[in-house]
């Protein structure tokens, strides 16, 4: 577990809500900095337009991804609106071993899971900087009806249910220092804790009040 620093790979979970930016971020801090390997999650539900086999996720049958649960190949998995994604065990082992800090961009469920088993991991919850900039990036291109706007921003405010449960909160106002403090957070062992959970209850109380309004 000892890399080049002779420090220890970190395991880092990212969660958050839908619309925060994950991916964008998770793509600037691989580009960014050495020493980060990002996790590809094993997922039952079918392939969206334009995603690769192996590289936004490796895609199974329902019957596939529950031989990997039988063989213990996956160190968490959940079920999540009717699908089932799970961590391939052997490469979040293997590059751990490296040395690497290692990401997996997961949600809730399978982020306690890994709490359970890797006391020392990271848990940080993402959000945008505030309701408003959430709600305009769930909207999105405009190109969504209003009952497919109104079901992320239900999802959204059960993603804030569990901030409570993290280690960090980390706002994603820019990409790049959104990377560049994510890194920080990885790399400080002074485990000064960052965590604005007003923030998110603030924002899920905005959400609530237009899905109420509904
Ligand atoms: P999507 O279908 O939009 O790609 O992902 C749906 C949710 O599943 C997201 O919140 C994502 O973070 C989560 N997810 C992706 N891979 C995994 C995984 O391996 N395990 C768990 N528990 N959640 C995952």
């Amino acid at each position: 577990m000892q890399n080049s620093t002779g420090t220890k790979g970190k395991l880092v979970v990212v969660s958050g809500f839908s619309g925060a930016g994950k991916g964008t971020v998770m793509k600037a801090i691989i580009d960014t900095y050495d020493n980060y390997a990002l996790s590809i999650s094993a997922t039952s539900r079918k392939p969206r337009e334009g995603e690769e086999e192996g590289r936004e996720y490796f895609f199974k049958t329902r019957e596939e991804f529950e031989k990997m649960i039988a063989d213990n190949m996956l160190v968490e998995y959940a079920e999540y609106v009717g699908n089932y994604y799970g961590t391939p065990r052997e490469y979040v082992e293997q590059k751990l071993a490296e040395g690497k800090n290692v990401i997996l961009e997961i949600e809730i469920q399978g982020a306690m899971k890994i709490k359970k088993q890797y006391p020392e991991a990271l848990l940080i919850f993402m959000t945008p900087p505030s309701g408003e900039e959430l709600i305009r990036r769930l909207k999105g291109r405009g190109t969504e009806d209003n009952a497919t706007i109104m079901s992320r921003m239900r999802r959204a405010i059960e993603e804030a249910e569990g901030v409570g449960s993290y280690d960090y909160t980390l706002i994603n106002d820019e990409v790049d220092k959104c990377a560049e403090r994510l890194h920080n957070i990885v790399t400080d062992d002074t485990k000064t804790y960052n965590k604005d959970v007003d923030l998110i209850n603030n924002i899920k109380a905005e959400l609530a009040q237009i899905v109420e309004g509904e």
